[in-house]
């Protein structure tokens, strides 16, 4: 039996036990006979004690031997424990309470409308839509009005990088002639240059003079005012062009109303632009639009080709074999990106509405640069340059003031003597 020493070997007087319990045996024989005989003990009878034998007699069980290995063999606690359902009136009562409370609270902390965000979400918001979407949002509401004028250059600003990197560099606005220094306002004035300017300031049909009294009239900024005019006149005659309608003409020395009233409004909307950006995008947009509506118009509105009378099929005639650009549908994303790409430079000027029909992409202040490959752009300091050289030429003289002091010492010299 496992755990009894009824070795022969150990019964034999030659056995290591001893009477008094000690034991000579080696050390790792002595640790092994009290583990494993751990319930046994070793009793001497009187009988064996004279001739010096020893018997072991068992005294416990095997129980006692498993619960020591039960307790050798720890493992953790895993707490297998789980909620008791509830289940009651009361419970029931209390979750529909709660539950009623967070919907309540969900309600309460979701914004309402997109004006509920905060304010730089609702900015970078708004940066997305196009300039004319975000002028009709202002109507919405006195709140929504108020938060676009306050932040109107910044959205304009980001709409402007997005949308319009190449356009708002090609028709940079004209300066406002509050903006101009006295000096310069006085070289502008100078009789002799208006003279030498009188044809720059040439009345078109379709665009309203300059007023030189409110808007600076050095050359870049008469150029940049007839630029914005003819944008607006050039895409208020976009539906006349897609339905290949004439666009109306005005005999010589004729100024119908109408035409007066339309080029007045255009020339309010560019007086605007110069103080409000989110106007100057808009009139951006309408260029971009017109461009590409005059680009793609062979696709958009094909022509009512004639049919011959026994061929119904429509014969197929090619106006424009490859398109400026190389535009696309897919260039129609209210981005000005395709400009980017190698085309033809705009080096007139659409001087009467009869340049419309022929007029494919009107970029103006710029030019192609065949070894880098790309365009350079040319309208930004025009304004500056113009005045500074107006200064020189236009201003009148002063005597340098050294000569002053001298000629003024040598009078005094003089009433002296
Ligand atoms: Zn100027």
């Amino acid at each position: 039996m496992q755990g009894v020493r009824m070795d022969p070997e150990i019964d034999s007087p030659s056995a290591t036990v001893i009477e008094d319990g000690e034991s000579t045996a080696s050390e790792p024989q002595a640790l092994e006979a009290d583990t494993k005989t751990e319930t046994a003990s070793i009793t001497s009878t009187d009988a064996t004690s004279a001739t010096g034998e020893y018997v072991i007699v068992q005294t416990g069980g095997g129980r006692s031997n498993k619960k020591t290995v039960a307790n050798d063999d720890d493992e953790p606690l895993i707490d297998t424990t789980a909620a008791i359902a509830k289940n009651s009136k009361k419970t029931r009562r209390l979750l529909k309470q709660q539950e009623k409370r967070q919907k309540k609270y969900a309600a309460k902390a979701r914004p309402q409308s997109p004006f509920d965000l905060p304010p730089e979400i609702l900015q970078e918001v708004l940066s997305y839509l196009k300039p004319s979407d975000v002028l009709r949002l202002e109507l919405l509401s006195h709140a929504i009005n108020d938060f676009i004028l306050d932040n109107e250059w910044p959205i304009a600003k980001d709409i402007m990088d997005r949308r319009y990197w190449v356009l708002r560099q090609c028709f940079p606005l004209p300066t406002h002639l509050s903006q101009v220094d006295e000096e310069s306002q006085t070289a502008l004035r100078n009789p002799r240059r208006e003279k030498m300017t009188e044809i720059h300031k040439k009345p078109y049909q379709h665009i309203r003079a300059v007023d030189s009294t409110v808007i600076c009239s050095c050359p870049s900024c008469l150029l940049a005012w007839n630029n914005l005019n003819v944008i607006l006149d050039f895409w208020h005659s976009q539906q006349n062009l897609n339905m290949r309608e004439p666009i109306p003409m005005i005999p010589r020395g004729m100024f119908p109303k109408w035409n007066l009233e339309l080029i007045e409004k255009h020339a309010r909307i560019v007086d605007r632009a110069m103080f409000s950006p989110l106007t100057y995008a808009t009139i951006v947009e309408k260029h971009l639009e017109s461009t590409i509506g005059t680009l793609l118009r062979q696709v958009r509105f094909p022509p009512h080709l004639p049919m011959h009378r026994h061929n119904k099929a429509a014969m197929p005639k090619t106006v424009h074999p490859v398109r400026l650009y190389h535009v696309t549908e897919k260039d129609a994303d209210g981005t000005d990106e395709f400009l980017e790409r190698d085309g033809k430079p705009s080096y007139e000027f659409p001087f009467s509405r009869d340049n419309y029909y022929s007029l494919l992409a009107y970029v103006p202040n710029r030019k192609w640069d065949k070894e880098k490959y790309e365009w350079v752009y040319f309208a930004k300091g025009g304004h500056e340059r113009d005045l500074e050289w107006a200064r020189r030429w236009f201003l009148p003289q002063e005597v340098p003031s050294s000569s002053q002091e001298a000629l003024a010492a040598s009078f005094q010299a003089a009433t002296v003597a």
